[in-house]
């Protein structure tokens, strides 16, 4: 029986041309929400998703599936621990989107200083009065807290040394002292060091546990007032309620944000009745170059277990040797 990859949310065509030219049928999902996909996932022998997941019921419901392709690095939404029970190989692409992201929390950092939404609204409304009642900052010679030095973290924190001189002061307990000083960074020893400093904090942590509203009302109200926060990680890293709370009193300047507790949100969400913010759907991976990159590595690596080779980047590497 020939291999097929179920697409659960759409990938670059490259991609898609990619799998095909290996001999796999390719079925994009007709809907990307768990009801369906647990019924169209039945035949395949691979699937690749995005930011949906895949969760058991879905896992459950594909006796043939050999591969989940994780298209991003974000792997909260798929059950990777019933995938492994089950010897299904779960595979990622971490650092195809990291420029991307990177650039991405610059950006917000940057429209949150120059107050971009509000400038645009003010230029469309011919009130060039707008700088007199502004106050639109600089991010030059000003301390970047970082927290998280992956691969993003590490990058955001290069490109905001070396294009703005700002002073990474990075909180990452497994990051080498190397790694730091190569950003022109220092070492924070605790996330309030960060807060109580930083005139940016960019939060580039994974959604795990123990990150789950690393940033909360106490942890909010320890950041330097006036300070900008950024997150372009995963909603849940903070407590959005709490963020609410702190822009609304002003004790924060602003928020640029990628990412949310719930995607997508209401509309009468309370962030977006605030004029110091500034948001973006999830967006941070998702640049013309990074797609094809992403869609790229993803597919290189399900052709590879399918076809018995040891894929670049398993999440679970033990799953190797009792892959199904
Ligand atoms: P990475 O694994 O390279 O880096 C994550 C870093 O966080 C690691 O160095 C880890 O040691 C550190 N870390 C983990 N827990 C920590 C804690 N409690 N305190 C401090 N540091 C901690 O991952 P990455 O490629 O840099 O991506 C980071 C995150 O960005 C991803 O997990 C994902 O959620 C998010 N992301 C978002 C988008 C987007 O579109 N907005 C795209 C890609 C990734």
């Amino acid at each position: 029986m020939s291999d097929r990859c179920l697409v659960v949310q759409p990938i670059h065509p490259d991609g898609v041309a990619r799998l095909q030219a290996a001999g796999i049928d390719v079925a994009l999902a007709s809907a990307p929400d768990m009801a369906t996909i647990a019924r169209e996932i039945v035949g395949a022998t691979a699937a690749i998703t995005r930011n949906a997941g895949l969760d058991r019921r879905a896992i459950d419901a594909a006796p043939r599936l050999r591969v989940i392709g994780n298209h991003g690095v974000g792997l909260d939404p798929v059950d990777v621990a019933r995938a492994t029970e089950l010897g299904v190989c779960v595979v990622s692409t971490p650092g195809a989107s990291t420029q991307s992201v990177a650039e991405l929390a610059v950006a917000l950092a940057l429209a949150v200083a120059k107050q971009l939404p509000s400038a645009q609204r003010a230029t469309r409304a011919g009130d060039f009065g707008f700088k007199y009642h502004s106050a639109i900052r600089e991010l030059h010679d000003k301390v970047v807290g970082v927290v998280g030095f992956g691969r993003i973290g590490r990058r955001a924190a290069e490109i905001f040394a070396a294009g703005f001189q700002m002073h990474p002061l990075v909180y990452a307990p497994s990051a080498s002292g190397e790694a730091i000083a190569a950003v022109g960074g220092r070492r924070a020893h605790a996330l309030r060091d960060v807060l109580e400093r930083s005139d940016v904090v960019t939060l580039h942590v994974p959604l795990r546990d123990e990150t789950r509203h690393l940033l909360g009302a106490a942890e909010l109200a320890r950041c330097k007032p006036g300070a900008i926060l950024v997150n372009t990680a995963r909603g849940g890293v903070v407590d959005e309620q709490a963020l609410v709370d702190a822009l609304r009193s002003g004790r924060l300047a602003g928020a640029g944000l990628d990412v949310y507790a719930t995607e997508s949100m209401p509309s009468d969400h309370p962030l977006f009745a605030l004029d110091n913010v500034v948001l973006t759907p999830h967006v941070g991976g998702s640049s013309l170059e990074a797609a094809r990159r992403t869609a790229l590595q993803v597919a290189d690596q399900v052709i590879d277990v399918l076809a018995g080779r040891r894929p670049a980047h398993l999440v679970v590497p033990e799953v190797w040797g009792r892959r199904r």
